[in-house]
């Protein structure tokens, strides 16, 4: 599957959404996250870490200052916000290729800020669809991509039949 457009309607089913997704990984992914301030990029990444055990002790916040926390879960969390870099500047500085190669799960807000973003792996677009409506516009690239997301859908709509 290389596409999938899902409509959250809370903090809560989007959190519920990435923690599915953190669940899912058994191996290193990239994660591109693009939409605005407010549209739920950090909330998303929230669920990543809980789906990658990492301890609630852990809180993810938003890495704007230090663009990137680590967070040790199942498999290391890599979460950058480049929301701080004009497009590219100093993202060649990060080693961010480094990370996105990884043994970890890099997840990126503020994608749109990368020069290239043509990656294996995951791209999520946020949209503001209302006040709690979200729609995420999430494509992926690459064979076990493909196989993760197959699995994510599959599995938000066993949730769905609940
Ligand atoms: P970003 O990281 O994209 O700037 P955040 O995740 O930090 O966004 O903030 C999203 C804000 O929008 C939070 O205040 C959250 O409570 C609110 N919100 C309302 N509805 C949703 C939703 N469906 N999904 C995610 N966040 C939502
Ligand atoms: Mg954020």
């Amino acid at each position: 599957m290389r596409h999938w457009c899902v409509r959250s309607v809370s903090p809560a089913e989007t959190r519920e959404l990435g923690r599915l997704l953190g669940t899912l990984f058994a191996k290193p992914a990239t994660v591109l996250l693009l939409g605005d301030l407010g549209a739920g990029k950090t909330c998303f990444v929230q669920g990543v870490a809980a789906g990658l055990e990492v301890p609630a002790t852990d809180p993810v916040t938003s890495p704007t200052y230090a663009l990137m926390n680590q967070y040790r879960g199942r498999i290391p969390l890599y979460h950058f916000d480049l929301y701080r870099l004009a497009q590219g500047e100093e993202v060649d500085d990060l080693d961010l290729e480094g990370y996105l190669a990884g043994e970890g799960i890099a997840v990126v807000e503020w994608a749109e800020r990368l020069s290239s973003r043509e990656r294996q792996g995951f791209e999520i677009e946020f949209v503001h669809a209302g006040d709690d409506e979200r729609t995420l516009s999430i494509e992926a690239r690459g064979a076990a991509a493909e196989a993760v997301l197959e699995r994510l859908c599959h599995c938000w709509r066993e949730r769905g039949a609940r």
